[in-house]
């Protein structure tokens, strides 16, 4: 009896939460693919990391653009003097930054208000450091289901159409190789996941799939622009450090 009323403890309110979204309630669009032809947006996710400078660089050395789904509070809090300014700069290089959650939770394991807090927590900083209210958001593994649809149904969640592997395993051959057989097959574009956080996705197999792409005519743009839509709903001035630039968990702004 007492183990049926514990059970009941826990699982009502998660029943009441579940049963307080409509199922006819507006749900996030989500892209799985760019649609203007020709284009590929590689992506990065998990930073802001050290290794971001150099992808930015090499992007902009290329003539090429990228875009970054970043967390607030992953590898690296988003609010560190030198995280937040590295950001910066690739933000002022012309990358496209959005939203990877604030710390990289599956949110299908999550109720209702988790959903949204991690979700406004990582655009607060955004708005706080950038001065953007960005518009999408890329769920952690990919993982989505309707509730967190429509919990975040402002968002336009953003997942892919081909993965590098390099969060998986994938060796730098065998990325490459992803990349040489999607060039192959002549797909019309791609939008690729790749992770800053992968040391050899920046040293070796970045560059190999610019120069890649770029000779077989490939248009590297960001996401918003292979789908033709705004990245942001607002875009400030930079922000100015001030008390309010830390994370929780560290207590410190460094
Ligand atoms: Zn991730």
């Amino acid at each position: 009896m007492l183990r049926l009323v514990h059970t009941l403890v826990f699982l009502l309110p998660a029943l009441f939460l579940a049963h307080s979204i409509k199922a006819s309630a507006p749900k996030a669009a989500v892209y799985t693919g760019c649609k203007v032809p020709n284009t590929v947006a590689l992506t990065f996710d998990d930073g802001p990391y050290i290794n971001q400078t150099d992808i930015s660089k090499m992007l902009v050395e290329k003539g090429a653009k990228g875009t970054f789904f970043v967390n607030g509070y992953n590898y690296e809090c988003i609010y560190g003097k030198k995280v937040a300014a590295r950001l910066q700069a690739t933000y002022n290089a012309g990358h496209q930054i959005c939203s990877h959650t604030w710390d990289h939770p599956d949110l299908t394991d999550l109720n209702a208000t988790e959903i949204q807090a991690e979700s406004d927590k990582i655009d607060v900083a955004l708005q706080k450091i950038l001065g953007i209210t960005t518009q999408f958001i890329r769920p952690p593994y990919g993982s989505y289901n309707n509730m967190v649809r429509q919990v975040l149904s402002n968002k336009t969640f953003i997942i892919w159409d081909f993965d590098s592997g390099d969060s998986v395993g994938a060796s730098v051959q065998e990325s490459e190789n992803a990349y040489d057989q999607a060039i192959a097959g002549n797909v019309t574009s791609l939008l690729a996941l790749n992770h800053e956080t992968e040391k050899t996705t920046v040293s070796d197999v970045l560059p190999y799939a610019i120069n890649k792409l770029q000779a077989a005519g490939y248009n590297l743009v960001t996401v918003a622009e292979c789908l033709g839509m705004a990245p942001y709903t607002s875009v400030e001035p930079l922000g100015q450090r001030d008390a309010t630039w830390f994370c929780p968990e560290e207590r410190s702004g460094d």
